[in-house]
C-alpha cells in the first residue's frame, strides 16, 4: 500500500513538473543535471537528453553575468540554503536567454545535502543580478495560468527550429470557442470566466507532454504540437489530436447549476507542409479556423482541403467502427498452419474482417491502426478472442482432430485491460484445452514496456497458453532480447520469404533465425509461402510449419471445418 502511494505520489510530481509553466531543475552537489522538466527544455532549446548529466556551468552565459555570479550562488546555497536572481544562460541555438531563478538545496536525508532544485522562469532584463524581490512571471495568462500568445509564438519559434533541424512537423491548432459570447452575456463574466479555466484544464489533458496550450485571445486557444511524425504521420496524429479535443470539449460542463455545452471550432496547419516560417503557419492557422467556423458549430478545418479530406475519411471510418461489433459486421476467417514434417493442418491463426451492411470486406490492414489509435480495438480484440475460443470448442465437439487456433494481440490491448483475466475467463467458460490458444504478439508490442509484459505473458504461459512472437525480424529486438520471454513459437515475417530464392542475403538471415530459435526449443512458423520454390528453401532450412497461399488464404470457419474434415494436406 504504502509503495502504490509513493508510486502515486510520484505520478502526480512528474504530471505537475510536466505541466508546470515555469522550468524546474534538479541538480546534484556536484552540478549536474539529474532532472528536468518540459518547460526548461524549451527556454533552453535543448532536448532532455541533451541536459541531463550535464554540468549547469555549461549553460551560463559567461558574458551575460557578473563574474562572481556563481561564487554568490554557491554561498547563497551554502549558508542559507537558498539563492535567487537572474541568470544569463546560453541557449542552444548559442543566443542568449535571460531567466529569474530561485534554488533551494533539498533537504539532506543523511546529514548532507546531496540535491538543489532550482525553478526558472522568463525574466525582462533587469539590471541588477541577485535579486531578493520577485516580479511576476511574465508570458502566461493570468486567468488560466497557460501561456499567452507570446509565450506561445516563442515556443512555435523554438519548435519550428528544432523541426527543422530534424526534419520533422509541427503542427499548429487554432480553437474558437462557439457561442462564448453568449454564455458570458447570458450567465455572467464570472460564469465565462470558471468556462475558460475550465477548457484550459481540459485541453491540457490532451497534451503530450513535449506539446503546449495557450490562451491567444479571449475565447481563442492555440495548441502546439510537436513530434508528429511517429505512428501514422503528422495528418492522422493532427487529426486524433481535434478528435481528442473535440471529445474533452463536449464532456458535461455544469455552470450555475445549468448543464452547458462547450465546442469549438478548430483549425489546423503543419510546418513545413502549410508553410515555412512561423508567421505563415500562424496565419494559415488562422485562416483555416476562420473556415471552420464558417462551417458552423463544431468544425474543423485543415489549412488544405486535401488534408481536411484525409482527416475526415479517418474520422468517418472511426465511427463507423464504432458499433460494428453490435451490427454484427465483424468476421473471423481462420488461415491454416501446416506441419512441414507431415504436410498436414496442425493449426490456424484467425484473422479477423469488417464487412459493413452492403460492402466489401474491408482488410484489417485498414482498420486495425485506427481501432489501436481509438481505443476500439478492446472490446474488438476481446470479441475476436471470444470468438476464436468458441470455435475452438466447436472444432472439438465435432469430434475434428484438435488443432491449436492463433489470436493476434495488439499493444493497446497490452496497456488497457486485465489480459491474463481475460483470456483465463473465456478458457474457463468454454472449457477449451488451453494448450490449444496461442496467442500472438508482435516484437513493439512487449519492447514499449519490458517489465510489464514479462509479468503478464508470464501469467499467460502459466495458464498453458501458448505464445508466438508474430512478424519477427521487422523490429529491433534481438533474440537475445526475447529470451525473457516465454515465447514457445516464432513467426518469421512474410518480408523475408518473398525474395528468398533469389535473395541469399535474406535466406542467410532465415537460416540463422531458425538456429538460434531451435536453439531455444522455439518452434519456427514462417508466413507468407506462396510458391513451391519458397516451399523447398525453407523446408531445408528446417523451418517446422507453414502459413501461407501456397497452401490456403485465411477462409470462413466453415471452409476450414471441411479442410479439416476431407484431411487435406499440403502436397494435395
Ligand atoms: P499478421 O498477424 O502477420 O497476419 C498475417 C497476414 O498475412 C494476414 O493478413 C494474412 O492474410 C496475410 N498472408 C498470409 N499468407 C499470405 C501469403 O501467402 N501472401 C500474402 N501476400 N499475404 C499472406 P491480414 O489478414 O490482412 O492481416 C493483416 C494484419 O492485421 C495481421 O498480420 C495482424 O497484424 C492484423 N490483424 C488481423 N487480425 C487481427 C486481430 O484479430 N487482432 C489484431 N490485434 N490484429 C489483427
Ligand atoms: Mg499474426
Ligand atoms: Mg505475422
Amino acid at each position: 500500500m504504502a509503495s502504490a502511494d509513493a508510486q502515486f505520489n510520484n505520478r502526480l510530481l512528474e504530471i505537475i513538473l510536466a505541466d508546470s509553466a515555469e522550468g524546474v531543475v534538479v541538480v546534484d552537489w556536484r552540478g549536474n543535471v539529474r532532472q528536468v522538466n518540459q518547460a526548461l527544455c524549451f527556454q533552453l532549446g535543448h532536448h532532455r537528453q541533451e541536459l541531463i548529466g550535464r554540468n549547469v556551468r555549461r549553460f551560463i552565459d559567461r558574458t551575460a553575468n557578473p563574474e562572481d555570479i556563481l561564487d554568490r550562488m554557491v554561498d547563497g546555497l551554502w549558508f542559507g540554503g537558498f539563492w535567487q536572481g537572474v541568470l544569463g544562460l546560453l541557449r542552444k541555438d548559442g543566443q542568449g536567454v535571460t531567466l529569474r531563478v530561485r534554488c533551494n538545496a533539498v533537504l539532506p536525508e543523511q546529514g548532507r545535502v546531496r540535491f538543489y532544485s532550482g525553478q526558472l522562469t522568463r525574466s525582462l532584463p533587469v539590471d541588477s543580478h541577485d535579486d531578493p524581490e520577485s516580479h511576476p512571471s511574465s508570458g502566461l495568462d493570468p486567468l488560466t495560468g497557460l501561456a499567452n500568445l507570446v509565450l506561445f509564438e516563442d515556443r512555435l519559434q523554438q519548435a519550428v527550429t528544432q523541426a527543422r533541424r530534424k526534419g520533422v512537423s509541427v503542427g499548429i491548432m487554432f480553437l474558437d470557442l462557439d457561442r462564448f459570447k453568449l454564455i458570458n452575456d447570458s450567465l455572467g463574466h464570472s460564469m465565462g470566466d470558471r468556462m475558460l479555466i475550465e477548457v484550459a484544464k481540459r485541453l491540457s489533458k490532451c497534451l503530450r507532454t513535449s506539446d503546449s496550450v495557450a490562451r491567444v485571445g479571449a475565447d481563442e486557444f492555440a495548441l502546439l504540437l510537436t513530434d508528429m511524425d511517429d505512428g501514422a504521420g503528422p495528418v492522422r496524429n493532427a487529426g486524433v489530436v481535434a478528435r481528442k479535443v473535440y471529445e474533452i470539449l463536449h464532456l458535461p460542463l455544469e455552470l450555475q447549476g445549468q448543464e452547458v455545452e462547450v465546442s469549438a471550432a478548430m483549425g489546423i496547419t503543419l510546418f513545413p507542409q502549410d508553410g515555412d516560417s512561423v508567421g505563415e503557419i500562424m496565419k494559415h492557422a488562422a485562416t483555416a479556423l476562420a473556415h471552420a467556423k464558417k462551417k458552423g458549430r463544431n468544425s474543423y478545418q485543415f489549412f488544405s482541403a486535401e488534408m481536411t479530406e484525409t482527416a475526415r475519411r479517418r474520422f468517418d471510418l472511426e465511427n463507423r467502427l464504432r458499433g460494428a461489433i453490435e451490427r454484427d459486421e465483424m468476421l473471423l476467417y481462420y488461415q491454416p498452419q501446416v506441419d512441414l514434417a507431415n504436410g498436414r493442418v496442425i493449426g490456424a491463426e484467425a484473422l479477423v474482417r469488417w464487412k459493413p451492411k452492403g460492402e466489401k470486406l474491408i482488410s484489417p490492414a485498414d482498420f486495425i491502426p485506427v481501432a489501436e489509435e481509438s481505443g476500439l480495438i478492446v472490446p474488438i480484440g476481446e470479441w475476436v478472442l471470444e470468438t476464436a475460443i468458441r470455435q475452438l470448442a466447436a472444432w472439438r465437439d465435432m469430434g475434428l482432430p484438435p488443432i491449436r487456433v492463433g489470436v493476434n494481440l495488439s499493444a493497446v490491448q497490452f496497456k488497457r485491460q486485465d489480459l491474463a483475466g481475460l483470456v483465463e475467463r473465456l478458457i474457463k467458460k468454454y472449457q477449451v484445452d488451453p494448450t490449444h490458444l496461442d496467442l500472438e504478439i508482435t516484437e513493439s508490442a512487449i519492447m514499449e514496456d519490458v517489465k510489464r509484459a514479462v509479468e503478464i505473458l508470464n501469467r499467460i504461459n502459466d495458464l498453458g497458453v501458448k505464445l508466438s512472437i508474430d512478424d519477427f525480424g521487422t523490429g529491433y529486438s534481438s533474440l537475445s532480447q526475447l529470451r525473457q520471454f516465454p515465447f514457445k513459437t516464432l513467426k518469421i515475417d512474410r518480408s523475408f520469404v518473398r525474395d528468398i530464392h533469389q535473395n541469399s542475403g535474406d535466406a542467410a538471415i532465415v537460416s540463422a533465425i531458425i538456429a538460434m530459435a531451435h536453439s531455444l526449443n522455439q518452434t519456427v512458423v514462417v508466413e507468407g509461402l506462396e510458391t513451391p520454390d519458397q516451399l523447398t528453401i525453407l523446408r531445408n532450412l528446417r523451418c517446422n510449419e507453414m502459413q501461407g497461399f501456397l497452401f490456403s488464404a485465411a477462409v470462413p470457419a466453415d471452409q476450414l471445418t471441411t479442410m479439416l474434415r476431407e484431411g487435406k494436406t499440403l502436397e494435395g
